[in-house]
């Protein structure tokens, strides 16, 4: 009896530590969430592949439009498509990391759950028409790379050129593309997790990121010294994804903007994201409705004249703008059509300054405890900008290990958010 009772108790717990095992190596996946990523990962592909196909037409009328008018200055990066493809690129990037490296975890650990997982994922690959495997050929190449000869992948995988695959399966790519681009634009009029509105979907704290993805953002600037070596750091650390280097976005100041104006069109000129940080940086539960209209409104109006675009988020000073105190600076914010940004990992920048060590220290185990988020910061500081740069490295060298942070503007992570969640 005695025996019988312990015998169960070492099975419960066997069964409890290999199930948290699972969890843990495999970013939380088990078998069905596993397949619904990789169905995502296909529908995401031919998304990408639709607007490939947008983008060459576009070409194909600019071609034309410039040998017309040869003086007539065309710019193919700022259609539609292409915006697009910016948009897709880095989720597509991120999920064929994530998902190597679940198939890996399952792999490693072997048995039991995990093996019900991987005959799954080998059914769902298996199951995959010609077509659908070339559209999730970066993926195919991951795992065939960690599995060895081990696992359902056509022969055809690693070769270099497959223009005649690609031609021989031409119809069913095409209307593909197609259906899964015009699905994926009706799920996001319905579906998005994060958009303007005055409740909490519009207020956007990092909590919802995906484990090991984060935001730098920059709040009080534009300074002038500071914001400007602050570009060189982020540069330095450049990233596949970015021509600018690390990804950030900074939310500004009007009356900064207005004193360096040149600061912010250097930053745009990057490429680095731009938000709404109000125009005086005033505390929004201490002033009446009519400076809150200035500080909301009027400076969102006068930011897109700077910036000569549109932008998505707004920062309230000190992040004070939440019910019952103040519920009216919500509403003003999402009528705007823009989207609150608050943050889940603190700087406290502003209390060490001249002390950078204590907030790369700060920042750093913020992380290790959250796991993701949105890392407030402020460039009008010159200390600010070395703790940037002493985060950064330390990123750069814990990916070097085999981890895998990844740093987004809050654009992407947004987009990303509502992509991986819909
Ligand atoms: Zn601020």
């Amino acid at each position: 009896m005695r025996f019988i009772a312990v015998t169960g108790l070492t099975a419960l717990c066997i069964g409890l530590f290999a199930y948290l095992g699972v969890s843990r190596a495999s970013g939380l996946m088990n078998g069905p969430e596993f397949v619904a990523a990789l169905n995502n990962y296909l529908r995401l592909q031919y998304e990408a592949e639709f607007y490939v196909r947008e983008f060459e037409n576009e070409l194909d009328l600019m071609v034309a439009e410039k040998e017309k008018f040869p003086s007539r200055e065309l710019d193919p990066l700022s259609t539609r498509p292409y915006a697009e493809l910016r948009r897709l690129w880095p989720l597509i990037v991120f999920e064929t990391d994530r998902l190597a490296e679940a198939y890996q975890a399952f792999l490693e650990s072997g048995g039991g759950e995990d093996r019900l997982t991987l005959s799954d994922a080998r059914r769902w690959l298996t199951s995959l028409t010609e077509a659908d495997q070339l559209q999730i050929l970066p993926l195919l190449l991951k795992l065939k790379d960690i599995s060895g000869d081990h696992g359902p992948f056509p022969s055809w995988v690693d070769q270099s050129n497959l223009g005649a695959l690609f031609r021989k399966n031409e119809a069913e790519i095409a209307s593909k593309a197609a259906a899964y681009a015009g699905a994926s634009r009706r799920r996001s009029e319905r579906g998005a997790i994060v958009y303007p509105s005055p409740d909490s979907a519009g207020n956007f704290t990092g909590n919802l990121l995906p484990e090991n993805v984060y935001v730098f953002t920059f709040d009080d600037g534009p300074g002038n010294k500071s914001t400007l070596r602050l570009h060189k750091v982020l540069t330095e650390y450049r990233d596949p994804l970015h021509r600018s280097g690390a990804p950030a976005t900074f939310f500004v100041l009007i009356e900064r903007v207005e004193r360096a104006p040149d600061v912010l069109e250097a930053t745009q000129a990057l490429g680095f994201r731009i938000n709404n940080h109000s125009w005086t940086h005033p505390d929004f539960s201490k002033i009446g409705a009519a400076q809150l209209r200035r500080e909301i409104v009027d400076s969102t109006y006068e930011l897109k004249g700077y910036l000569r675009t549109s932008f998505r988020f707004f920062r309230c000073p000190y992040g004070a703008c939440f019910a019952p105190k103040v519920p009216a600076a919500r509403e003003l914010i999402a009528e705007q059509g823009l989207i609150h940004a608050y943050w889940n990992i603190d700087s406290l920048d502003w209390k060490n300054i001249g002390h950078p060590d204590r907030t790369v220290s700060l920042v750093i185990k913020e992380m290790q405890v959250r796991k993701r988020g949105l890392i407030l910061m402020h460039d009008i500081h010159e200390s600010t900008v070395d703790a940037a740069a002493g985060v950064l490295k330390w990123i750069r060298s814990r990916n070097e290990a085999g981890a895998h942070l990844q740093m987004l503007d809050l654009e992407n992570a947004v987009d990303l958010v509502n992509q991986l969640g819909s």
